[in-house]
């Protein structure tokens, strides 16, 4: 098992193909897969909060993001061959996504205003000039009240995406998925800080 424990909290010790062969298996079945992708800060945080440490280890991938944590595991004895960033991994999805005919659906970052698009629909662009054959299913902002999840979980779900990108920083990202895991019709989803802000550029 290459699932080793930075500060009591789990952590994946794989490199970029290896998490995407991970990665592809998790997509072969219909239930929800969690994937978090925790930098040495979330790792720290986790440690001190039970119910993300929680979540955690309930995800499906764990993809250690940044050098901090290669050097830890380092410290540890277990190096961890290479540092994988999320954003990296990221764009791997998306490409595997585009290869395969699925499609996404951002969740998350700042709304338009006036005629601006918002973060989550700029990235889309984006993501769409770089990647032709992507579907992106949908977008929504990230700044919404506990009541209205369930109707943008029913929007999720009614875009038809088979992958979920949630842009609403950790915790909160990492939270609103496991509180709606069961819910969510899409095949996986994962945290993604602000790379929602950086696609958007
Ligand atoms: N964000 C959001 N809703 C919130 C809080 C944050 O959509 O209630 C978005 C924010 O606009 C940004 C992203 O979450 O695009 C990441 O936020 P932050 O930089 O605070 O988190 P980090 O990248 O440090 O995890």
């Amino acid at each position: 098992n290459k699932r080793i424990r930075i500060l009591d909290v789990p952590v994946d010790m794989v490199n970029t193909g290896e998490a995407m062969d991970i990665f592809r298996e998790l997509m072969k079945s219909p239930e929800c897969s969690l994937i978090v992708t925790p930098n040495s800060e979330i790792i720290v945080n986790a440690s001190q909060d039970p119910e993300l440490k929680g979540i955690i280890e309930k995800a499906d991938l764990i993809i250690p993001d940044g050098i901090g944590l290669v050097y830890a595991s380092k410290i540890m004895g277990m190096p961890l061959r290479e540092r994988v960033t999320g954003i990296d991994f990221l764009e791997q999805i998306l490409r595997y996504l585009e290869e395969t005919g699925q499609s996404i659906f951002f969740l998350g970052s700042k709304p338009g205003e006036g005629n601006s698009p918002s973060i989550a629909e700029a990235a889309a662009q984006k993501m769409k000039e770089k990647y032709p054959g992507l579907q992106i299913a949908g977008t929504h902002h990230g700044y919404f009240r506990e009541p209205e999840e369930s109707e943008i979980v029913e929007r999720i779900n009614g875009s038809g995406a088979d992958f979920l990108c949630v842009a609403l920083g950790s915790p909160k990202q990492e939270k609103f998925v496991f509180r709606h895991q069961e819910m969510l019709n899409v095949k996986g989803a994962i945290g993604v800080g602000g790379s929602l802000d950086v696609w958007a550029g």
